[in-house]
């Protein structure tokens, strides 16, 4: 499964929730992270494990349709917290 067209939508959607439930700097160092990570090697991590100085991985889901459009949900096995991604606009 190639999903590395998705990447973007993905990276602006986990920096999204820094955002909303960090600092700035934590935003900066999430970058710094997400820059590490080896396209189609490496897990992409979850931004609230982070956020708790934890690395842990996401995993993908399949696409669901949703109000919004199609959504590819990321889901972390550790913390529970989910990641909608949008993909296509309704
Ligand atoms: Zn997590």
């Amino acid at each position: 499964m190639d999903m590395s067209r998705e990447m973007p939508g993905v990276f602006r959607t986990l920096e999204r929730w820094i955002l909303d439930n960090g600092s700035g700097a934590d935003v900066r160092h999430f970058e710094v992270r997400w820059g590490e990570v080896r396209p189609g090697k490496d897990a992409l991590p979850c931004p609230q494990c982070f956020l708790n100085g934890d690395d842990q991985p996401l995993a993908p889901m399949d696409i669901e349709e949703s109000p919004l459009g199609s959504v590819r949900p990321w889901i972390c096995s550790h913390c529970k917290e989910r990641y909608d991604v949008l993909l296509q606009q309704a």
